[in-house]
């Protein structure tokens, strides 16, 4: 079978066929970085890191983008209300984004530009709009005009009293036209800006994304992917921009959105407190677990996170990894995922069936009898793992970690060094209850001449 994909632009499932024999080109929306990634930002991180490998295991040369979008409104916002420079905030919220896309076995884009590098790619593309007739300047503003472009709204099937009547479509006195969106705003001096021939301002999020896409990928590309809920306007207006700047040339091939997320049957907001960061997560499951839990969904139907969903995957872990260490004195068969995980996944990313696949093969394992039959099991357990992003520790570390509590180094290395603190500061109950509750997580310290040394009990 050849990979299928469902393509927001049709509509439909359709074969995959890239622009260029053998090669792919793939954008995805990233993080805004204003503060800890919540757990419905994580969803399509690992959505396109399972489609990332799939393309890489059937031989495709893949550039993955995803970019960083680290001007924007509510950063502002963020670094006013934290008290801390813009600078700060973006690189210390960009560090925890890949930290914890990195506990969830989700690997690095091949590319990774930042919106503030391509200021003056964005100013050129709104030149070139401006010229074309598909933009005006107003009030140091400059927008996109949607009167200009004759299919606008085509990719989210929305007509223009949709539109005007969507709240996301912002109504300014400047605007020719409701639906109108911003390319360019003006700055005050205390806000981030660039000089343009528009005036002193910073670009609007989606001629961020155009210009980041053209400049890594080309004007034409093989996947575009995000949330569903990016469809419009972001999604749609990307299309218009870069569409009308290129004379029409095709923008994104295959459109591919990952559903939406819920926590405990709500939708996550923060005035019902049901925000989940990733970080919060990681502190009582393990990241591999989360993932699981993610991939056990199909990415276009709407994901509930639950606890309880949590915990099954971290049980459906302990069987895998079981499987594994009773193969442990097995000789490993090649390295290959299962035929029938491949299947599922080359069928619009079907994770649950491949996960069901995976559990067979656990199955199998458990009851094989034949060394070269066992063999083959481990084979097809660590490269079917391999492909869903799981299975890519040894049992002994899963089992283990599962025991201390799920304590990572860092955490043992940074509770140290807090006790070490407490101690400085005279504050010796702090110090103990720190040195408790290492304990209780099954870390021991001891107090030597050369400083605190730790083991695992
Ligand atoms: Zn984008």
């Amino acid at each position: 079978m050849t990979l299928q994909l469902y393509n927001t632009a049709h509509r439909k499932k359709e074969e995959f066929v890239p622009l260029k024999e053998g090669e792919v080109g793939m954008y995805v929306c990233g993080p805004t970085v204003y503060d800890f990634a919540h757990i419905g930002n994580a969803r399509p991180v690992v959505i396109f890191d399972v489609l990332a490998r799939l393309l890489r295991h059937e031989g495709y040369k893949l550039t993955y983008v995803r970019n960083i979008t680290d001007v924007e409104d509510k950063i502002i916002a963020a670094a006013e209300q934290n008290g801390e420079t813009i600078d700060d905030l973006t690189r210390r919220t960009t560090e925890a984004y890949h930290a914890d896309m990195a506990a969830l076995n989700a690997l690095p884009p091949d590319i990774e530009p930042r919106a503030t590098e391509h200021i003056d790619g964005m100013i050129r593309m709104i030149e070139k709009l401006i010229k074309k007739g598909h933009a005006y300047e107003a009030e140091g503003h400059v927008l996109f005009d949607v009167t200009s472009m004759a299919d606008y709204g085509k990719l989210s099937g929305r007509n223009r009293d949709d539109m005007i009547a969507g709240a996301r479509v912002e109504v300014a006195p400047y605007k020719k036209d409701p639906a109108d969106f911003v390319l360019w705003k003006p700055s005050t001096d205390d806000m981030p800006g660039w000089d343009s021939p528009f005036g002193r301002g910073r670009p609007g999020w989606h001629i961020e994304c155009s210009v980041m896409s053209e400049a890594t990928l080309g004007i034409t590309f093989d996947i575009h992917g995000g949330g569903r809920d990016l469809i419009f306007p972001h999604h749609e207006n990307e299309v218009a921009q870069s569409c009308c700047a290129h004379d029409g040339a095709p923008f994104a091939r295959y459109w591919v959105h990952n559903g939406f997320l819920t926590v405990e049957g709500d939708k996550m907001s923060k005035s019902l407190g049901n925000f989940r960061t990733v970080r919060e997560l990681l502190a009582d499951a393990p990241g591999e677990a989360l993932r699981l839990n993610m991939l056990s969904a199909q990415y276009r139907q709407p994901l509930d996170w639950t606890a309880e969903g949590v915990a099954r995957a971290k049980a459906s872990l302990d069987r895998l990894y079981t499987a594994l260490q009773n193969l442990e004195n097995v000789e490993t068969g090649p390295i290959e995922p299962a035929a029938g995980v491949i299947a599922a996944l080359e069928d619009d990313l079907n994770t649950p069936q491949a996960l069901t696949e995976l559990y067979a093969l656990a199955g199998e394992a458990n009851k094989a009898t034949e060394e070269a039959e066992k063999a083959r099991i481990k084979g097809q357990l660590l490269g079917s793992g391999r492909l869903l992003g799981l299975l890519q520790q040894s049992p002994e570390d899963w089992f283990r970690k599962a025991d201390s509590g799920d304590i990572s180094e860092q955490e043992i290395e940074q509770a140290i060094t807090a006790r070490i603190e407490a101690k400085k500061e005279k504050d010796f109950a702090k110090a103990d209850a720190i040195r408790d509750d290492l304990a209780k997580k099954k870390v021991v310290l001891e107090d030597g001449p050369n400083g605190t040394t730790w083991k695992r009990a």
